[in-house]
């Protein structure tokens, strides 16, 4: 951390973090015209059916690919994007990339659609919450693109709800009565006050990956099976539909089955990748 040493004189007393102080404020700095530029790009993880293993659709992940740092990963730049602001524009340019794509999968898949359309998730950070204009450009993506709003879901986490105000959920019940399913994300890190879920205008909780974890080992941990059990069942009872992040193995996929999880999503199935490899995995799994 660099330390002023009097006057405008500096003393690194950290060169590390100095030179990761310069790489953040370098990409801050960066990022309205990367936007501009067209630097980011989507990549599309499938959710797949725990019953019956077909592709229902995939969450849009955003990477940017920096002219001198390659590929960074959300982790990286989203936090800094919310600390600018432009997480408004880049989300909202995420949102119509993401509905256009499912758009064209619809299309592509045209009668393969047994499983009803693929669905697209796509998330939101809080402060396009709190942004006024969420609700009107969903609608107006939405309008443009054809997409019907019961094949897209917002993730938001369960952290950005802790102790919302009605305001805050004020435009996510408007969106959740057109139709737009909303998910809780990375549920069960927070402070996961269950009697609040039912405040909330949420259908979908995905369960956080530390839980898909703990199924690796075999016998898995009986308190956490216990855990994701209670969950699951109090879900169900309240109408909500369970998502499960961070499958790796079979086992686990079998075991999250098995205690009525149903939907996985996970490097099991696919890593997150280009929308034509979803559509190979969707095409192929719905015509058998
Ligand atoms: P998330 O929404 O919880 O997304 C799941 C993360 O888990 C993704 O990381 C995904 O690549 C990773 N993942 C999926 N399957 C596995 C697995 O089997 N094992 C392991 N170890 N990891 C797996 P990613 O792509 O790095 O994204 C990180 C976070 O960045 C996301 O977490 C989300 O919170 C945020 N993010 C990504 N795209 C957007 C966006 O467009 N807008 C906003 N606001 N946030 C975004
Ligand atoms: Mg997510
Ligand atoms: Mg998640
Ligand atoms: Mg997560």
């Amino acid at each position: 951390r660099a330390k002023s040493a009097g006057g405008n004189r500096f003393e690194l007393a950290d060169p590390e973090a100095d030179a990761r102080a310069i790489t953040r404020h370098g990409l801050t700095t960066a990022l309205p015209a990367a936007l501009e530029r067209g630097e980011f790009f989507i990549e599309y993880q499938p959710l797949v059916h725990l019953g019956d293993g077909s592709v229902r659709g995939a969450e849009a992940l955003v990477r940017w690919l920096h002219p001198q740092h390659g590929v960074l990963s959300p982790d990286r730049f989203i936090p800094l994007a919310e600390h600018t602001g432009l997480i408004v524009p880049l989300g909202r340019w995420v949102l119509e990339q993401s509905v256009r794509q499912a758009r064209a999968w619809q299309e592509r898949r045209g009668g393969a659609d047994v499983a009803g359309p693929l669905r697209i998730n796509v998330n939101l950070s809080p402060c396009q919450l709190a942004h006024p204009g969420l609700v009107q450009d969903t609608v107006d993506i939405l309008e443009r693109t054809g997409v019907e709003p019961d094949a897209l879901c917002l993730e938001v986490t369960e952290s950005a709800l802790i102790g919302a105000d009605d305001d805050l959920l004020k435009p996510l019940r408007r969106l959740s009565e057109m139709g737009v399913d909303i998910a809780l994300d990375d549920f069960g890190t927070g402070y996961s006050n269950l009697a609040n879920l039912r405040r909330l205008p949420v259908s979908v909780l995905k369960l956080d990956r530390s839980f898909t974890q703990s199924m690796q080992q075999f016998p898995a941990d009986p308190v956490d099976l216990k855990i994701v059990e209670g969950i699951v069942s109090l879900a169900h009872s309240l109408d909500l539909a369970v998502t499960v992040e961070g499958v790796e193995t079979g086992a686990q996929a079998e075991q999250l089955r098995i205690l009525g999880c149903d939907t996985a999503q996970g490097w099991y199935y696919a890593r997150p990748g280009p929308p034509e490899r979803l559509h190979e995995l969707a095409l192929v799994d719905a015509t058998g």
